[in-house]
């Protein structure tokens, strides 16, 4: 979290219904229509990611509704059990956690579901668990494809102001985001951008919710509204954290991801070529620009690994989840980062890879600062 944003946050909380609290808050609602590349909407709750996820599924649902899910990882499957939870019917296209969702499995599902079944596609644009990104202009292509009015709901809390998304161009018709990841933020904030298609559902939609019913928060179905007394010093950061990315510019914010990403790929194809470990993702066209997951040989504890990193470099690694745990390691590579900060990851890696006597090929980061340099030539 940048010093700035801490700063923006650290003063006494305003009146939520005053003047000065509506021209923040309008401000951050147009903010994030940019960010999110919609003219439509931009619904905030105070919540973790969990919350816009149950938003989306509540407001466009109802009891019995089939969903077309795609298995990307653990948050996928969390989201999957969380629409069962509310009795939804959850068609989950197997994978095997290396790839994205298969745009051609989804349209093949599609185009034999003749009687339209299927309410709704819920996809995870940036699968955080595998460090592997969904191709979502392919997935909407494959639901155009099978000619189906299926509902498109995407996860892109890993994704949003890091890579590009683009709400509208890809007719998404509920993207879910959180303040924790690419916007710089504490976590507590969660976001629902909802087309017109959305909001036309939620007024048929029979799950009850209020905390989380668009129409309740947004009586005109256009203006941006709260329920609840909104989380207010998150706004002072939020409003700040927008500042900075339209500072930078979008399109700058995810080309240096790009680049960052790309040298961490480097280091650790690098140290994989004595076979210690490997890129997770398969599919060079899937890998994250906002985390890398990394597979180690089976002779190797990723635990190990990454409790020693913390213990003498002070940096977290995070761990792999469900299947991959003591298998993978996960570099998170998004929001507030450069040149120095990833290269001092990487150093600290190369350094526990020598502490703890992984057989990797040395020079891992002068790999990536070959690359970067290259970049700036
Ligand atoms: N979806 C993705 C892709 C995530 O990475 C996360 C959390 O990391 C979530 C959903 C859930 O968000 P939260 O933990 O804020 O509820």
């Amino acid at each position: 979290m940048p010093d700035r944003i801490l700063r923006a946050m650290d003063r006494p909380a305003i009146d939520h219904r005053g003047p000065e609290f509506k021209q923040l808050s309008e401000e951050c609602f147009d903010g994030l229509r940019s960010i999110f590349g919609t003219r439509c909407p931009v619904l905030v709750f105070p919540s973790a990611g969990h919350g816009a996820w149950e938003a989306a599924l509540v407001n466009t649902c109802s009891p019995g509704d089939v969903l077309l899910m795609a298995e990307t990882g653990a948050f996928s499957a969390m989201w999957k059990a969380m629409a069962e939870a509310f009795g939804l019917v959850v068609e989950y296209l197997p994978g095997d956690w290396r790839h994205g969702a298969d745009p051609d499995a989804i349209y093949d599902r599609l185009a034999k579901d003749r009687d339209h079944t299927i309410k709704a596609v819920a996809i995870v644009h940036n699968e955080t668990s595998t460090g592997i990104t969904t191709r979502l202009p392919e997935v909407r292509e494959a639901i155009d494809r099978a000619n189906h009015p299926a509902l498109f709901l995407v996860d892109t809390i890993s994704s949003l102001a890091s890579m590009d998304f683009r709400m509208d161009d890809w007719r998404v018709d509920v993207a879910i985001g959180g303040s924790q990841k690419g916007l710089m933020l504490p976590p507590g904030l969660s976001f629902n951008g909802i087309s017109k298609k959305a909001l036309r559902s939620a007024q048929a939609s029979q799950l009850p919710s209020r905390y989380w019913d668009w129409n309740a928060i947004m009586p005109d179905g256009e203006t941006p509204g709260f329920l609840s007394t909104p989380a207010i010093n998150m706004f002072f950061g939020l409003h700040e954290a927008l500042t900075m990315l339209k500072e930078e510019g979008l399109d700058n914010v995810f080309e240096r991801h790009a680049r960052l990403a790309g040298a961490v790929r480097q280091a650790i194809v690098h140290w994989g070529q004595e076979g210690c470990m490997e890129l997770l993702s398969e599919d060079p066209r899937e890998q994250s620009n906002s985390v890398t997951a990394v597979l180690m040989a089976d002779k190797y504890n990723a635990d190990d690994l990454r409790a020693s990193c913390m213990q003498h470099t002070n940096v977290a690694l995070a761990a792999g989840l469900n299947r991959f745990s003591g298998k993978v390691f996960r570099i998170g590579h998004l929001g507030d980062l450069n040149e120095p900060m990833i290269l001092g990851t990487l150093s600290a890696i190369e350094m526990t890879l020598k502490m703890t006597g992984v057989d990797y090929r040395p020079g891992g980061t002068t790999a990536a600062i070959d690359f970067l340099a290259e970049r700036f030539n």
